[in-house]
Formats: structure tokens, sequence, C-alpha cells
């Protein structure tokens, strides 16, 4: 297997472009998935607090007897701690679950403008503390559109190092994609399979039969030509195994193109400017 590449961040900070997502993860399954991973060869892994399975991805990076600095930890803050004092603590109780003094990135996980009386800056401002700490070694958001992250860059200091999103070939958010190059902020891409519903599409099963490799396969690879940083999810491990196993092969700009021309703008998950948590 050829190594993950990295993608630097805009603080000079160095991510796994491809990682292991454990949304939907049940706790009872979490340690044997995220062991699966490890074992395949993952060191990145996103997990967030409202998954409710910090403790059992700690467990797994403990039990791997790998080193704590091998492993890229992302996680994310509640939906119900937003208020700066509730996001320090909420901050601290996620190192606590996954067992680490540190992590390498801290998402505000929604934006919620609909909620807190739309106020997303001193949640904000509280990650910048946490960063300058150096309690996490990058911060950024998931789930913000352009409006927000103008918002942020005009009332705060430090620019998000990624936004998670979601993306997948029926929703290629060309526009926020674009956004955020210009700004120098990753992006993500979360639900980068459109959990499985993109996997029957013709032109995708078409470019798979063609480079002799699953449309999951082809639709990771897709991803990472475009520049984006994915973590896919499975509990099972040959298809842990099947998702690490794409670089061996490239696609050319046209299928990139072929794919990216399946958009549909169709989301799987709620609107990040309707969406208020509950
Ligand atoms: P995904 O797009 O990774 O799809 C996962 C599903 O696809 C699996 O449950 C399985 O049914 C299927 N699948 C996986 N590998 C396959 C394969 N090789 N062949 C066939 N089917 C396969 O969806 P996801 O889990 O929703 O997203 C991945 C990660 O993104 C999450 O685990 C989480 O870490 C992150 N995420 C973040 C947000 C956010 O708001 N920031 C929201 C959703 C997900």
């Amino acid at each position: 297997m050829t190594a993950i590449p990295d993608i630097t961040l805009n603080n000079g900070q160095r991510i796994p472009q491809l990682g292991f997502g454990v949304f939907l993860v049940e706790p009872d399954d979490t340690v044997a998935a995220v062991s699966a991973a490890l074992q395949a060869g993952y060191r990145h892994i996103d997990t967030a607090e409202m998954y409710g399975n910090e403790k059992e991805v700690g467990e797994a990076i403990s039990r791997s007897g790998l080193d704590r600095s091998e492993v890229y930890i992302t996680s994310k803050l509640s939906n119900d701690a937003h208020r700066p004092d509730d996001a320090r603590r909420a901050f601290d109780e996620s190192l606590k679950a996954l067992g680490v003094d540190y992590l390498d990135l801290f998402l505000i996980h929604w934006p919620l403008p609909t909620r807190y009386d739309g106020d997303y800056v001193s949640t904000w401002k509280a990650l910048e503390e946490i960063y300058r700490d150096g309690r996490a070694r990058s911060i950024g958001v998931s789930n913000f559109q352009p409006r927000h992250l103008r918002r942020l860059h005009g009332e705060s200091e430090i620019i998000p190092a990624v936004d998670q999103i979601e993306v997948n070939p029926y929703l290629t958010q060309d526009e926020l994609r674009s956004f955020c190059a210009e700004h120098q902020i990753a992006v993500e891409a979360w639900s980068p399979l459109g959990r499985g519903g993109v996997l029957g599409d013709p032109t995708i099963a078409a470019i798979a039969r063609r480079a002799a490799k699953t449309p999951a396969q082809v639709v990771l690879r897709w991803h990472l030509e475009r520049g984006d940083i994915v973590f896919p999810k499975s509990v099972t491990p040959e298809r842990i195994q099947e998702n690490i196993d794409i670089f061996d092969f490239g696609l050319s700009a046209d299928e990139v193109e072929a794919i990216s021309a399946l958009n549909r703008d169709e989301r799987t998950g709620p609107d990040p400017d309707t969406f208020d948590g509950t």
C-alpha cells in the first residue's frame, strides 16, 4: 500500500488526507471498528462528543500500542455547549473521554445560526483560547456556509484550519469549496460515500469497471483527486480495508469531471442555515 498523503493546513500542521469516521458506530462496536482501521493502516480518526463513542475511540487507540503522536484525532463540540464556558468544559470532557492531553483538531460541529442568538463568534473565541493553549493543535468548523465563515473573518483572529462539510458526487459544493480554497481553509468531506447512496450510480459503476475497483473506491479517489480530506465509515473489516486500498490507481481528469457532473445539490443531512441542533 502506498502511504496516505498528508495535507498541510493553514497553520503548518499536517493531517492525513484519508481517515476513519465513527458517526453512528455504536459504542459497543467502536473498539473493534477503530482497531480494525488502525490495523489496516488508518492513522486519522474523526469522532465527536455527539457520537457518544469518544471513550471507545480512545480505548482502541490506547490498546493499539501506537504512540499518541502517530494517530491524528479530531473531535467536535456538542450543539448543547456553544456558550464559551460550556465549550471550554466540553473540550476538557472530550480530552478526558478520549484519554489524551491534546486533540489534533477540534471543531464547532454546527453553526446553529438560529440558536444562541446567532452567536457562534464567542464560541469560536473559546476555541481560539484552547488553540493558543496548545491543547488543540488546530481548530476549525463544520457545516459553516460562506456567510458564517465571512463573519468569523470579520470578528475573530484565527482562520479556521478546516471546514468539515457534506460532500459527495450528488452534492459537489462547488461554491463553498471555492470559498474555502480562496481563504486557505481545507475542506473535509463528510459522508463522502453519501452514506452509500451514490454507490449504485451507473456513471460511477462504469468507471469502477474500467479501473477494476469498487464504486466506493472510485468515489473516495474522486474526493482525494479534488484535494478534499475524507473519513469513510464502516464497521465491516473488509470494507474498512477496501476503503484504504485506493492508492494504487488514479482517475483521469475526464473521469473526475464526469463524476462531478453528477451533482444534484442533494443533501443527505440537515441544512446548516436552518438546523438548530435538535
Ligand atoms: P459515509 O458516506 O462514510 O457512508 C458510510 C456508509 O456507507 C456505511 O454505513 C456503509 O453502509 C457504506 N459503506 C462504507 N464503505 C463501503 C464500501 N466499501 N462499500 C459499500 N458500502 C460502504 O457516511 P458517514 O458515516 O455518514 O460519514 C463518514 C464520516 O463523516 C462519519 O463517520 C463522521 O466521522 C463524519 N460526519 C460528520 C458530520 C458532521 O456534521 N460534521 C455528519 C456526518 C458524518
